[in-house]
């Protein structure tokens, strides 16, 4: 055993329990604190982020982090541990400590803003705690700056690293000009698809039981995860065994929450699965890309799928036979893939969804590249959603209001999203020429899925870089071919002929 490499694990598990005690505030925040305690609750998170700059610059840390930077004794995996933490630590180094508490007070006040502001439908209100936000970024993005880049590929390479402003402008190029002409393709078939049964009532109290069961029927293990609700969904944890995801339940939005459980899952599963010598090594290392791969895989490739549901539709009609006696298991899978244009990312579908965090990622470069004043920001947001997608956005609710990112000051990270989509497209023609996925979902096997997720991706957690992992996977680096031709294959099936979508 090395002795100083379990040193380094020692103190990471320091900084995991300060981390945890976030993770804790933060979720309760969102879903049980009351309105009031925000102020102070601000104050005590702004003592605590103290605490962890403190411990992530601890001279002997640091001196032990370079030390290990040169043992030649270290495992692959470990090396690459020391090199991210040693980043990490250069990183954080860069910022002066009142800036790092500031940032921590900002946000928790940001969030009260910004959620005051959605529900008033009111930008004003949002503004002014933004601008700083966007300031204070650029402050701390330009402390970061080590090399005269770009502040935006300061901020992007935090989320995923190595995915520039040239490589994504490639990347959304290549996607945009398929995704396209797929969009109009929907927009004229769409009247052949039934959806009135969406808009139906479905008990909250049932979804509730039927969420339950399927997050568990994917893979989530609710004796070391729960599930809360909260207005925007998310997953935090406290760690691999107390993962925490939410919901938001609707009677006449029974796909939206059920697609929504399924996508947490994802994230959960993921967290779950990391190997336990690794268990308190910080999430912040693990691509964001990666991360949302899981949940979109789950959501969107195997969770729209008729395979999916051939065992589980049976289920759902037993529990809602009011809502779907009339409903075939056909007419439910094109309802729950329909493509179309429209105004709020998180209820987007699958096809027009990349198209959403186009939106965003031209909205953070005119910000961090241009200047872009915070009070036009409503104005650009709604000339890009005409230009991309085609719709008016008819207030700031629906428009610059809707994501809590830019609140919590997660600028850089929305490409993230796209990037996953790509990722889960690579891993899942992989993990289909091994097991064959189509045939395991019918048969009611998804654990053949996680099984395989587990030892490729999840067991890896933040030790591995995306393209490390996907080389090992797939047999090939990023490759975002694969995610267009699966698009491609899916929504003409979809809108060409009434064959069922796989
Ligand atoms: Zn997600």
């Amino acid at each position: 055993m090395n002795e100083k490499f379990e040193s380094f694990l020692k103190h990471q598990k320091r900084l995991a329990a300060y981390n945890a005690a976030f993770a804790l505030l933060g979720w309760d925040e969102e879903t049980l604190a009351p309105s009031g305690a925000t102020e102070k609750t601000a104050e005590l998170e702004g003592v605590l982020s103290g605490e962890v700059y403190t411990l992530q610059t601890d001279p002997e840390y640091k001196a032990l982090v370079k030390e290990l930077m040169k043992d030649p004794a270290l495992s692959e995996d470990e090396r690459e541990l020391i090199r991210k933490t040693e980043k990490e630590i250069r990183l954080t180094d860069a910022i002066p400590k009142e800036l790092y508490e500031k940032e921590a007070v900002l946000t928790s006040k940001s969030m009260a803003a910004w959620q005051e502001a959605k529900k008033k439908n009111e930008y004003a209100l949002f503004l002014p705690l933004l601008s700083e936000m966007i300031e204070l970024k650029k402050e701390i993005a330009k402390c970061q700056n080590e090399d005269g880049r770009p502040l935006y590929d300061v901020l992007l390479d935090q989320y995923e690293e190595g995915f520039t402003m040239e490589r994504l402008d490639a990347f959304f190029g290549l996607i945009r000009k398929e995704i396209v002409p797929l969009l109009k393709l929907a927009k004229n078939g769409n009247k052949r698809i039934r959806t009135d049964f969406l808009g139906r009532r479905f008990p909250v109290s049932k979804q509730k039981k039927f969420n339950r069961m399927i997050a568990e029927y994917v893979g989530l293990d609710l004796n070391r995860a729960v599930i809360g609700e909260s207005e925007h969904p998310f997953t935090t944890g406290l760690h691999m065994d107390d993962v925490r995801i939410t919901t938001k339940y609707r009677p006449e939005m029974v796909a939206d929450t059920l697609f929504s459980t399924i996508h947490e899952s994802g994230h959960a599963i993921f967290e779950q699965g990391h190997d336990e010598r690794y268990a308190f090594v910080p999430a912040s290392s693990i691509s964001m890309g990666l991360h949302e791969s899981q949940s979109r895989m789950y959501e969107n490739m195997i969770g729209r799928s008729e395979a999916f549901w051939t065992p589980l539709y049976p289920k759902l009609c037993r529990a809602f036979p009011a809502e779907l006696g009339d409903v075939t298991l056909t007419e439910w899978i094109r309802a729950v893939n329909r493509a179309d244009a429209t105004l709020i990312r998180t209820e987007a579908d699958e096809l027009s969804y990349c198209l959403h965090i186009m939106v965003r990622y031209e909205v953070e470069k005119k910000i961090f590249n241009e200047n872009y004043p915070a009070e036009d920001l409503p104005k650009l947001w709604a000339e890009l959603y005409r230009e991309y997608i085609g719709v008016d956005v008819p207030d700031d609710r629906q428009g610059i209001l809707q994501d809590v990112h830019y609140a919590g000051g997660m600028f850089g990270y929305f490409p993230s999203y796209a990037i996953g989509n790509a990722i889960a497209a690579q891993l899942y023609q992989a993990m289909d020429r091994e097991i064959n996925v189509e045939k395991v979902l019918r048969e009611g096997r998804p654990e053949k899925v996680k099984a395989w997720l587990h030892d490729k991706v999840h067991v890896y957690g933040g030790l591995r870089t995306v393209d490390r992992i996907l080389k090992d996977a797939t047999g090939e680096p990023f490759d975002p071919k694969h995610y267009v031709k699966y698009l491609k294959q899916k929504f003409k099936a979809l809108y060409k002929t009434d064959a069922p979508v796989k």
